[in-house]
């Protein structure tokens, strides 16, 4: 079987009515690049692999990542097996070594990666979860519902929500301005959704070290169940300092690229959560590279972001979450879990 075409489409949302915000970023509105792969075996049907990358503003990055992949990385995926997945990984580093692979680059390559395994269980008709050696037939998945711009009166209906549809955790962004705006945050979703449920937050990259130590002090006496991106990201001497000094669970990896910047996290044991993007990490591959490693190291994995990421997580030992928003009306999980879905490739449940 040989690649014959891949083909790149992008789009930019228009503006957000109210934009979210966390700690970091205004995400106002942003657009998606789509690829699609298509490849032949003799005379035989074509088989056709897709994905999508999301990005949550930066206006101009999806035209700028659709060129880089239409113009740079696609003539070396044309012509290829697209079964030798791990071989046109290595190929694309090599590739875009000299201007740097991690970056928008990684998005791209990614945006492939997923594209050609979508491809794979399109050809064998087999979801991509049991094409991997699964360890589980369902994942539990957590709410974020809880952007910084939301007032505490409007979280309790938002958690409520989760709730009722069958999370069993949730996380809210922390970072305010003060702490005890963060500390009211966290007690309004708590009242609300009970002593059982887990909650986590999340303060995207933008305390230094002492200001982390503070206030993760006062989020594990509250109960909470990790403190995500307390630091930079790439910080990974203060995340390490963090870990060592707080009981409470530190997580980040979704801001870092490629399985050997997460090595370094595992080696200086900054991380007991580690939470690859698909799109930013390397793609499939790469991040089933990236879980087996953390495993390795008894490290957690709970994925940024959900959608294709579930068939991955599925396959993963020491996977304890996937991240997940609401679901759409009428829909709740099971046990706190969604199932496996059964259609061939990186096909979503049917919700
Ligand atoms: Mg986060």
């Amino acid at each position: 079987m040989k690649v014959t075409a891949v083909d790149v489409q992008y789009e930019v949302a228009p503006p957000r009515e109210r934009p979210i915000r966390d700690a970091l970023q205004t995400l106002d509105g942003g657009g998606t690049v789509r690829v699609q792969i298509e490849a032949q075996d003799g005379l035989a049907d074509r088989v056709t692999g897709r994905s999508s990358t999301g990005f949550g503003r930066l206006r101009a990055a999806p035209a700028v990542l659709a060129q880089l992949i239409e113009q740079e990385l696609a003539p070396a995926v044309i012509g290829q097996d697209p079964f030798l997945i791990r071989g046109i990984r290595d190929r694309l580093w090599q590739l875009t070594d000299y201007h740097g692979s991690t970056g928008l680059s990684l998005l791209g390559i990614s945006a492939i990666d997923v594209a050609l395994w979508d491809l794979v269980g399109q050809a064998l008709r087999q979801p991509v979860w049991r094409l991997l050696g699964a360890a589980r037939d369902r994942m539990p998945a957590y709410a974020m519902v809880g952007w910084l711009n939301f007032s505490v009166e409007e979280l309790k209906p938002i958690a409520e929500r989760a709730a009722s549809q069958g999370f069993k955790a949730v996380k809210v962004k922390v970072g305010s301005p003060t702490l005890e705006e963060d500390v009211a945050r966290i007690q309004a979703v708590r009242q609300t959704i009970g002593p059982e449920m887990k909650l986590m937050v999340d303060a995207n990259q933008v305390f230094s070290v002492p200001e982390a130590l503070i206030r993760g002090r006062v989020y594990q006496e509250l109960g909470c169940f990790w403190f995500e991106e307390p630091l930079r990201a790439d910080d990974h001497a203060g995340l390490a300092e963090l870990a060592d000094k707080l009981d409470m669970r530190i997580a980040s990896g979704e801001n870092d690229f490629g399985v050997r910047q997460f090595r370094d996290l595992f080696q200086r044991r900054a991380v007991d959560v580690v939470q690859p993007d698909l799109r930013r990490a390397g793609g499939a591959t790469e991040c089933l590279e990236i879980a087996a490693l953390a495993n390795a190291f008894g490290v957690a994995y709970a994925s940024h972001g959900g959608g294709a990421h579930l068939h991955l997580l599925a396959a993963m030992p020491n996977a304890i979450y996937m991240e997940s928003g609401y679901l759409p009306q009428g829909r709740t999980l099971v046990d706190g879990c969604i199932p496996l879905p059964e259609a061939p490739g990186f096909s979503q449940p049917e919700w």
